[in-house]
């Protein structure tokens, strides 16, 4: 990630020391934000689920459909031509965000999902065998745990699962301890969605690769708050989402190291991840390409690389250290009201709070809050294992971006003391 267009440009030098930077100029960049809820502003505390837009990102998308929509690859035409340019430049923006070393280990997906999918379908089926081992940990979303148990089930493999500690918490020593001389395969979420743990992940990378084990981290939550480099972490491969990143929905990255790409089938068949086709015989096309069949989200990939500009220009630095700020500010004032308990409260937090509120289904929090304008996540975040750690059905989760406030805070605050009075 290049470093020199991290810093933040926004703010007089005599306001850095306070805030990061402006959080009234950013947030006047997302058009959502300026709505009215039932009459009450947004307040929009939902944001691991998916993030809101900055107008560039609009602008992109828009733009591309008003003047230059044509699809890729294909055409010698001049529009055709143009979105062609616009979407690899988009793959070598991804490149750049995430340190890769060349363009043809970034591959277009439809998001992390698609992007474990992928991994555990053309390199895990072709690779695993009988007895091997696949580890991943009880933080993982669902999409992270699914695709290595059907993987695992096509092959004979064994999944196993490292713990996690009552704080949710994955441990270094537990995870050693997983590893085994079969470990062959390690998945790994790098920021968890339901309690916001951030796993030490390079050092887990290492303990990997001491069992000669590839490593496959899903960052779908810590690009957007984390300064990702995939040659410093060293994983095999690293997936991400554009949607949780300012980005659009229906676009997502899969990083992979080559010499792995290239020892992976062809996940879909289709056209334009083939060389030549006959009846006989196919011959596949070069990386990436051969892991994007069919036309992909052009647009999607236009919208995040404005997405990514965003996050420069801000500096995900700055943006770190205000969400750190507001995540300081929501445990101190959420644990501070009478029966809250807050579930996962690992020293590495991203700025994700989940909680329960004694006697008040999670669901009823969310519904009374909705009144009040305020857009939290009540449910099991997709990471039902979680949930079953700390024996609950759901939790309520408020999570935080770079155009959140402490006032924001209050205003969850405040719905929750509603809440809090209405069920007592
Ligand atoms: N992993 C994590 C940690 C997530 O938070 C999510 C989305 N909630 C995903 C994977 C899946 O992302 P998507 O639905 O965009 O594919």
């Amino acid at each position: 990630m290049s470093t020199a267009a991290r810093v933040h440009d926004l703010n007089p030098p005599e306001d850095r020391a306070r805030e990061p930077f402006d959080v009234a100029r950013i947030r006047a960049e997302f058009p959502v934000l300026q709505e009215c809820i039932y009459g009450k502003p947004l307040v929009y505390l939902d944001n691991a689920a998916t993030t809101q837009k900055p107008r560039a990102v609009i602008d992109a998308i828009v733009g591309f459909y008003t003047h230059e929509n044509a699809n890729i690859h294909r055409g010698v035409h001049y529009l055709s031509e143009q979105a062609t340019m616009a979407y690899e430049g988009s793959r070598n923006r991804v490149r750049e965000f995430l340190g890769a070393g060349e363009s043809a280990e970034i591959v277009f997906t439809r998001g992390p999902t698609e992007s474990v999918n992928l991994v555990a379908n053309a390199w895990g089926r072709r690779h695993l065998k009988p007895g091997d081992e696949v580890v991943i940990t009880g933080l993982e979303h669902h999409s992270n745990i699914v695709p290595w148990q059907m993987a695992c089930a096509a092959t004979g493999a064994v999944l196993k699962v490292v713990p996690i500690t009552d704080e949710g918490e994955v441990r270094l020593d537990d995870f050693a301890a997983t590893l085994s001389d079969r470990t062959r395969f390690v998945a790994l979420s790098h920021m968890s969605n339901a309690l916001g743990t951030i796993n030490p992940v390079k050092e887990m990378t290492a303990l990997a690769h001491e069992r000669g084990a590839g490593v496959l981290l899903d960052g779908a939550q810590s690009v957007a708050h984390l300064d990702v480099d995939v040659v410093d972490l060293d994983c095999e491969f690293f997936a991400l989402s554009a949607h949780k990143i300012y980005g659009p929905t229906g676009t997502g990255i899969l990083y992979g190291k080559r010499d792995w790409l290239e020892r992976m089938d062809p996940y879909q068949g289709g056209g334009d991840m083939i060389e030549t086709v006959t009846f006989e015989h196919t011959t596949y096309a070069a990386l990436p390409h051969r892991f994007e069949a069919g036309t992909p989200n052009i647009s999607g990939a236009i919208g995040l690389t404005r997405a990514i500009d965003f996050v420069d220009r801000v500096g995900i630095k700055a943006i770190a250290r205000h969400e750190d700020g507001l995540l300081a500010y929501a445990t101190e004032v959420v644990s501070a009201i009478p029966g809250v308990r807050l579930v996962g409260t690992a020293p590495r937090k991203g700025a994700i709070v989940s909680f329960v509120l004694e006697g008040v289904h999670p669901h009823d929090i969310g519904t009374l809050l909705d009144l009040e304008g305020v857009a939290i996540r009540v449910g099991h975040h997709c990471a039902q294992p979680v949930m079953d750690r700390f024996g609950l059905p759901a939790t309520a989760r408020a999570s935080f971006a770079v155009y959140n406030t402490r006032d924001e805070v209050d205003i969850l605050v405040a719905g929750l003391e509603k809440v809090r009075k209405v069920f007592s």
